[in-house]
């Protein structure tokens, strides 16, 4: 394992590496960061999104820079505001121990003559979009005729931004004996185009195989009808208290509709689209960030900054027009290290089109189910338990014990319980008990994932093991085959969530589940399964009376008055009110 130090960095920025946590260098960083400090080349680096690329020429462009000399030394083209802000912050984080170092970001949107400014003040370093670049060294703002370094940051998705003119043009002020960086995710032939164009005899190092999205991202397929799509969505985001989510549409309109009816559902949601001032922009990103919004609806344009580690789902609303942006949708998730999923939300019409993404991302998709309500109910009170397991007790509630006692004497424990979940789960109970299916069969899709129809009928079980005992779906589903000596697809359905997960198996099967786990234990811990009510006709299912399939009830109107309850989820609801008040974008307050 290489470490920080034997990359060839100085002191000062060792000291800024172990200040910042970063406990040893990426795979890019190991490979780039040496050829950067002591070669004078041409580079092309390729390396996944989330992968610590702004590090891997943030340290050796520093390092590199001479401290002596005022100059304008090293620029930084990067396609949007937000990125290049966040690369000025982040070079400003590497070069806390050398104070001397200046850098300047600049893009549109805030004050030319401000930026202009800062540059006259010195810059070792421009971090800049490229629109702006090029606007500044009209009006002769900038000095880039002595750089000695350029680097191009997210080149794939500059030129899908359709930056190639400014680039070009940029260049063309940028001495000829300079260093060119280049740094992308992927490498469409755009990107090579400039690579052969503009480069010399550059270094090539690729992480991973091109264009490939992430190993961590699990992509997944949704069918349902065009005007379930909404009702889609919010189940899909209902089965995930815990979401944290970027949602992209086609359209600013839609963006924005699907922004509002999420809000006026009680969700903690925002728009960001190109409508926006960019101050309303900046509020939305400081709160998506801050993470009192847990569902971010943006076009793909607006999107195309957004540089958060911990998104948790990527949900494609509606696909996108070009096959390719997908790749970069799904790459918002999965970031540094962390595992993501990707959703698509589709009509049976565009199902083929899931074959496509799957050849330009070389994974392949799984179809799932839109979750019943029964099973969002589940999910949900299951979710909220555990998190009341796992609450740490406030004892400024000690001295109302004995009042509450009293109240409660009467109360059996298994009472006690009953009462206090259904202060939540009844709301939710009372929204879906009559909701229906919106899954759509697609007949031609049978060879995905795991909706196969089985004859014998199925069970469903609930597990407690989960992401937190380290199995991903694909790791249960496995373990459980091993364990229960099933065969390759005996074992289906499989939704692992933080520290519970469900299966399924046919009903045949379910003597086998039942007596291997009657007293199992994993890591020490007593397993539990349990008969999930969702597949089988219990009481939750609300068949006959009630049906919702009729006419007269749809789950669109009445989501009007159901106002989801923040049931057990992390979002501080003051801060949510908080922050309603502030903004115009929604017409509703949260
Ligand atoms: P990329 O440009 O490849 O998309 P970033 O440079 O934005 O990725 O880095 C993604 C995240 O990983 C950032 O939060 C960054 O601080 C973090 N990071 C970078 N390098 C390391 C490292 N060596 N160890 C731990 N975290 C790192
Ligand atoms: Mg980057």
């Amino acid at each position: 394992m290489t470490t920080f130090q034997e990359l060839g960095l100085n002191e000062a920025l060792l000291k800024a590496v172990a200040d910042l946590g970063f406990e040893k260098p990426s795979e890019i960083q190991d490979k780039a960061i040496p050829v950067l400090l002591s070669d004078d080349t041409d580079i092309v680096a390729l390396a996944q999104t989330g992968t610590g690329k702004t590090a891997a020429f943030g340290f050796p462009l520093i390092q590199k820079t001479d401290f002596n000399n005022r100059q304008t030394q090293g620029l930084i083209l990067s396609p949007t505001r937000e990125l290049c802000m966040q690369i000025a912050n982040e070079l400003k984080l590497y070069a806390k121990h050398i104070p001397e170092f200046k850098s300047v970001a600049i893009y549109g949107g805030a004050s030319i003559s401000d930026q202009a400014a800062q540059v006259r003040r010195g810059a070792h370093v421009i971090v800049a979009t490229p629109g702006r670049m090029q606007d500044m060294i009209n009006r002769k703002m900038v000095d880039i005729s002595n750089i000695r370094y350029c680097i191009l940051d997210e080149a794939d998705e500059m030129l899908n931004m359709g930056f190639y003119e400014d680039i070009t043009n940029i260049l063309s002020f940028t001495p000829e004996n300079k260093n060119t960086w280049l740094f992308s995710a992927t490498m469409p032939q755009e990107v090579s185009t400039i690579a052969k164009r503009f480069m010399k005899n550059p270094v090539e190092i690729t992480i991973g195989s091109k264009n490939t999205s992430a190993k961590n991202i699990e992509h997944e397929f949704y069918v349902i009808q065009g005007r379930d799509r909404y009702i889609a969505l919010k189940r899909l985001a209902d089965v995930n208290p815990d979401i944290f989510s970027l949602v992209f549409c086609r359209t600013k309109r839609d963006t924005q509709q699907v922004a509002e009816k999420l809000i006026e559902d009680g969700y903690s949601a925002a728009a960001l689209h190109g409508d926006l001032s960019q101050s309303q922009r900046d509020t939305v990103m400081k709160s998506f960030r801050g993470k009192q919004i847990q569902m971010l609806v943006a076009t793909d344009v607006a999107a195309r900054g957004i540089d958060v580690d911990d998104i948790t789902h990527v949900i494609n609303y509606q696909l996108p027009d070009e096959i390719e942006t997908y790749t970069h949708r799904s790459g918002r998730t999965g970031r540094a290290g962390k595992s993501g999923v990707s959703m698509v939300i589709i009509a049976k019409s565009e199902v083929r089109k899931i074959k496509s993404i799957e050849r330009i991302i070389k994974q392949t998709f799984k179809q799932k189910d839109i979750p019943t309500g029964i099973e969002i109910c589940e999910v949900q009170l299951l979710h909220l338990a555990n998190k009341i397991k796992q609450t740490h007790i406030n004892h400024e509630i000690d001295r109302y014990l004995p009042t509450l006692q009293d109240l409660f004497v009467d109360d059996s424990k298994d009472e006690l319980i009953k009462k206090f979940f259904s202060v939540e789960f009844t709301r939710f109970f009372d929204y879906y008990k009559k909701s229906k299916d919106i899954n759509t069969q697609v007949a031609t899709f049978k060879d995905f994932g795991d909706s196969e129809s089985r004859s014998g009928g199925s069970v469903r079980y609930f597990i407690n093991l989960g992401d937190r005992d380290g199995f991903d779906w694909m790791q249960l589903k496995d373990f459980l085959r091993e364990s229960l000596e099933l065969g390759r697809d005996d074992v289906y359905k499989v939704d692992v969530k933080d520290s519970f997960s469900f299966f399924n198996v046919d009903a045949s099967h379910a003597d086998k589940v039942t007596t291997f786990f009657e007293n199992f234990a994993f890591k020490g811990r007593r397993v539990h399964i349990e008969l999930s009510q969702n597949e089988s006709k219990g009481r939750f299912s609300g068949g006959g009376r009630g049906e919702s399939r009729g006419k007269g009830f749809s789950e669109g109107r009445r989501s009007k008055d159901f106002k989801k309850p923040s049931f057990g989820n992390n979002f501080d609801p003051a801060k949510k009110k908080d922050f309603g008040k502030k903004e115009k974008w929604s017409k509703k307050k949260y």
